[in-house]
């Protein structure tokens, strides 16, 4: 069976999803939409990826620059099995009631969305069964999807009691022009952040207390995690799982790998698809423990880990069962 896929928002999510979705032998991407005429929508023209417009899509400006639409939303929603909605928070909610819901189109809503925009909040390795055949499903956010990756693993083979979790936060998007701080550290000012009950949508048992700030940083987010273990391990215990758990990845300071801006380089030299990083990094070097506590630190590339996750989330929706196999075609066909 072939499962015909529609993206919503082209842009930092958007653009990576439509990629994967193309690299799939059983997903067919239908079209992807645009607001106005850019550069992303030149890359998408140029790939013969079929472009939609919707409410208020600037069409002249699609036209002053030689590019045809293939129609308007209703046909695109008309032609797909299931639409990957990666706008900006809030309008995800909005497409739902004015588009999806009306069509009886399922849809994926991405981390900018509240939990209750969907049926499930879905992370593949912690609950893929979860969305099995669901019409409505939110795929958690980049700090969300990061933490809950190395987590999971833990919790199974370990046991968790509690975690705490500081969150630093880049600032903005490598392409993002207008958001900050570009001279700062800006704390979160609300305890918990709300990454710790944004966890337990997924983790729905796990004790959790997070804080956040944001950095002048545009590469990626880092986590510094306090875990109490249900029983007293190893650092190296800790790093053997984590090596034998998939879309996470062990880095050294030993081969100088000492900050995210590193992390970055060597996604590029491993020639990655835009130089992305959809594993989860830990430092192998910052893993330490005092009898049942554990402490380490981990990078999360933003715009890339949910990647994965939405393809994975496509396959369940659409009622595929075997959670391994899915994620072993998206791992393929991504190089992870
Ligand atoms: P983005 O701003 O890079 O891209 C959003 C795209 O949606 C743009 O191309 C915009 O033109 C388009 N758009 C705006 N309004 C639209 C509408 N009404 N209909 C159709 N398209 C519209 O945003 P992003 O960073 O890709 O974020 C998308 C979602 O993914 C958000 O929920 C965000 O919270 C989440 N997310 C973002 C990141 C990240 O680091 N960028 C990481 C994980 C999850």
């Amino acid at each position: 069976m072939t499962i015909n896929v529609g993206v919503v928002g082209y842009g930092t999510i958007g653009k990576r999803v439509a990629d994967v979705v193309m690299l799939q032998s059983d997903m067919k991407l239908i079209g992807v939409t645009g607001n106005s005429y850019n550069f992303r929508m030149e890359i998408a023209n140029s790939k013969n990826i079929p472009i939609y417009g919707v409410e208020g899509t600037d069409k002249k400006s699609f036209e002053d620059n030689g590019i045809k639409l293939a129609g308007e939303m209703d046909d695109l929603l008309d032609a797909v099995d299931i639409i990957v909605d990666c706008t900006p928070k809030k309008i995800g909610k909005v497409n739902k009631e004015k588009y999806y819901v009306k069509k009886g189109v399922k849809a994926i809503f991405q981390g900018g969305e509240k939990a209750s925009v969907a049926e499930v909040s879905f992370v593949a390795q912690c609950n893929y069964k979860e969305a099995l055949n669901k019409d409505y499903v939110r795929v958690v956010s980049c700090n969300t999807t990061g933490i809950c990756r190395t987590l999971d693993a833990l919790d199974k083979a370990f046991g968790i009691e509690s975690v705490h979790a500081t969150f630093i936060r880049r600032a903005a998007d490598p392409g993002d022009i207008k958001h900050g701080p570009i001279n700062s550290i800006v704390p979160v000012l609300e305890l918990p952040s709300h990454h710790g009950p944004d966890v337990q949508t997924v983790m729905k048992d796990l004790e959790i207390f997070t804080t956040a700030l944001s950095v002048p940083s545009t590469l990626m987010h880092m986590h510094n995690i306090t875990v109490d273990l249900k029983k007293e391990i190893t650092a190296k215990d800790a790093l053997d799982l984590w090596k034998k758990t998939r879309r996470i990845r062990i880095v050294r300071n030993a081969e100088k790998i000492r900050s995210t801006a590193e992390i970055v380089e060597f996604a590029r030299d491993l020639k990655r698809h835009r130089g992305d990083m959809p594993e989860i990094c830990i430092w192998e070097e910052g893993v330490g423990t005092n009898k049942k506590k554990l402490f380490y630190m981990q990078a999360v590339h933003q715009e890339s880990d949910v990647v994965p996750e939405n393809i994975d989330c496509i396959r369940a929706m659409m009622g595929f069962e075997d959670a391994k196999k899915s994620m072993d075609l998206t791992d393929e066909s991504m190089g992870l």
